[in-house]
């Protein structure tokens, strides 16, 4: 059974044969987590022990939890990058696998997964949120359900790389609409893609705290060190 595993993995190599997400370089091998071992050097795991700044945010009980699998530098920068803008959904599949451990972590036996939404505006353009993707996969991954109408962006909000966390927080206020028949009792786990400041995960969580959701995790691929 396991030289026949082993035998379609090698097949199934041939056809599809994967490279690692950062340098392209080929990866022959059944084990595959999406870095060369190069490239794996030049990511930095995630231990929320080092960040006293999501322990402050963690704090006032908006958020119940935090987690991610790195550290945001340019090698992961990259990758989302490439996840969010330059049509490659695939990459998707591969973060998701990724974040199993993290993911398996906050597992209750009522929980959900929910991914940070998007509004219709950026959807169309983008053609997909890489959120909603990654919590596909995700549930996949780790048999939690999850849900794309528990949480929903009703306010377009301009992009917001480069604005002070004050007017950020003014143009999100109201932006989220959650749906309290799917959520309602539910220990929710957040799903995105970066953790900056916090300000649009805890906004989130706060409209499913207030439409009866039992508590909201957050899981991202990678955190900002601020
Ligand atoms: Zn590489």
């Amino acid at each position: 059974m396991l030289r026949l595993k082993k035998l379609l993995s090698f097949i199934f190599n041939l056809i599809f044969p994967r490279s690692c997400i950062n340098c392209d370089k080929f990866l022959p091998g059944s084990y595959y987590t999406g870095f060369c071992l190069d490239c794996i050097k030049l990511t930095k795991e995630f231990n929320i022990k080092q960040h006293q700044a999501i322990c402050n945010i963690l704090e006032d009980k908006i958020i119940d939890d935090f987690n991610a699998r790195f550290v945001y530098n340019d090698v992961i920068s990259k990758i989302i990058t490439n996840l969010k803008f330059h049509d490659q959904p695939h990459y998707a599949e591969i973060l998701a696998n990724l974040l199993t451990k993290q993911v398996n972590g906050f597992k209750s036996e009522n929980c959900l997964l929910v991914p940070v939404p998007v509004h219709t505006k950026r959807l169309l353009k983008r053609k997909y949120n890489q959120a909603s993707l990654l919590t596909k996969y995700i549930s996949k991954n780790t048999d939690i359900k999850y849900s794309n109408n528990a949480l929903k962006r009703v306010k377009h909000t301009p992009h917001q790389t480069g604005q002070s966390a004050k007017i950020r927080k003014k143009q999100l206020k109201s932006a989220f609409l959650a749906k309290s028949t799917i959520i309602k009792d539910k220990d929710i786990i957040l799903i995105d893609d970066v953790f900056t400041t916090g300000s649009t995960v805890k906004l989130c969580a706060q409209e499913l705290k207030d439409k009866g959701a039992k508590s909201v995790k957050v899981v991202t691929i990678a955190y900002t060190a601020l």
